[in-house]
C-alpha cells in the first residue's frame, strides 16, 4: 500500500489502486460538485460572449421564459422529470452568471428555491417513465411563489 494526499482535503491516505484520487466518498462527491460548478460557469461565459445583448438583459429574457414554462407546468401539463432538472440547472447557471444586478440575483435565488422544492416533489411523484403531473397543493404552492417573484420583478 502506498500513500498520497487527497486532491480535495489534502489529507494523506493509503491506496491500492493508483487511479484513486480522493480519500473518501465525501471528497469524491465534492470533486464532482466542483466540476459541475466549473461547467455551469463555462456555460455562462459562453452566453456572455453573445454580442449585442446585454448579459443581464439576456438573463432577464431567459428567466421570463422560464416563469412562463413553470406556469404551463402547473397548468395540469405532464412533463418529463428531465425537463424540470434542465430548468433547475438553467436557473442555477443564470444565478451564477448574474454578477452586477443584486435585485435580479435575489429573484433568481427565490426561483431556485422554488425549483428545488418542485424537484423534491417530482422525485416522489414521477411515474415509472419519469413523467410528473403536480398535485393541486404543489401547484398552489408553486403559483403563489411565482406570483411573489413576478411582483418583485415589476418593482
Ligand atoms: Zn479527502
Amino acid at each position: 500500500m502506498r500513500e498520497k494526499p487527497c486532491e480535495i482535503c489534502k489529507e494523506v491516505f493509503s491506496y491500492k489502486n493508483k487511479t484513486k484520487k480522493y480519500c473518501s466518498n465525501a471528497c469524491k462527491q465534492q470533486a464532482l460538485r466542483n466540476r459541475e460548478t466549473v461547467l455551469a460557469k463555462q456555460v455562462v461565459s459562453l452566453n456572455q460572449s453573445i454580442p449585442t445583448v446585454d448579459n443581464n438583459e439576456l438573463i432577464n429574457q431567459i428567466f421570463n421564459k422560464c416563469i412562463k414554462q413553470t406556469e404551463g407546468m402547473c397548468n395540469g401539463m405532464s412533463i418529463h422529470h428531465s425537463i424540470l432538472t434542465f430548468m433547475k440547472d438553467m436557473i442555477n447557471t443564470l444565478r451564477l452568471g448574474t454578477k452586477s444586478d443584486n435585485k435580479l440575483k435575489n429573484q433568481l435565488e427565490r426561483m431556485q428555491g422554488l425549483f428545488n422544492k418542485l424537484d423534491q416533489i417530482a422525485q416522489e411523484d414521477k411515474c415509472e417513465y419519469g413523467y410528473i403531473t403536480f398535485e393541486d397543493s404543489a401547484v398552489r404552492m408553486a403559483l403563489n411563489k411565482l406570483d411573489n417573484i413576478k411582483r418583485l420583478r415589476k418593482k
